[in-house]
């Protein structure tokens, strides 16, 4: 039996993970797929309730993985070694979380073996999110949210 201690996300890097590992390391919130909002003048972001047109609210997961980047532009994918560059990131994601040497939480899904304790500890954006065809652009502001800590 592998303890929490000698699990891979503890002793790798994430630049050494496996594809598979990699992958297994996203929790399933979902909040990275929420529109948000950059002020042009000051740099400063903001997260909104909206979501994303692939993000299944329910879920919490992609609707289309695979082909996600092709039918969303602006869909940004993660890499290893850009850690540093996660700082967009809400502060619970995993991925921001190993890369600054933090430990995964209880409810993340490779520590408690569940994948419903992501939404039973209220981090994944279930239930909180609007559909993206429901939101005009330009009202885009009037949905922002302080709920995602990044
Ligand atoms: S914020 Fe991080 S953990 Fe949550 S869905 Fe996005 S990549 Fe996965
Ligand atoms: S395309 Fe998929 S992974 Fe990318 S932001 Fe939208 S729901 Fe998230």
């Amino acid at each position: 039996m592998v303890t929490e201690a000698g699990a891979f996300w503890n002793t790798k890097s994430l630049a050494e993970m496996t594809t598979e590992e990699w992958e297994s390391v996203c929790d399933g919130c979902g909040r990275c797929c929420l529109h948000k909002l950059q002020d042009e003048d000051s740099g400063l972001m903001f997260y909104t309730n909206v979501a994303c047109r692939l993000l299944d609210r329910e879920r919490c997961r992609c609707r289309n993985y695979p082909q996600r980047m092709a039918i969303v532009h602006d869909c940004l994918s993660l890499a290893a070694d850009a850690g540093a560059r996660f700082n967009w990131l809400p502060l619970s994601c995993a991925y921001r979380r190993l890369a600054n040497r933090q430990s995964l939480e209880w409810w993340h899904p490779l520590v408690s073996g569940d994948p419903n304790t992501v939404h039973q500890a209220g981090i994944s954006v279930r239930g909180r999110t609007v559909p993206e065809a429901s939101v005009l652009k330009e009202r885009l502001e009037d949905h922002i949210i302080h709920w995602v800590d990044f």
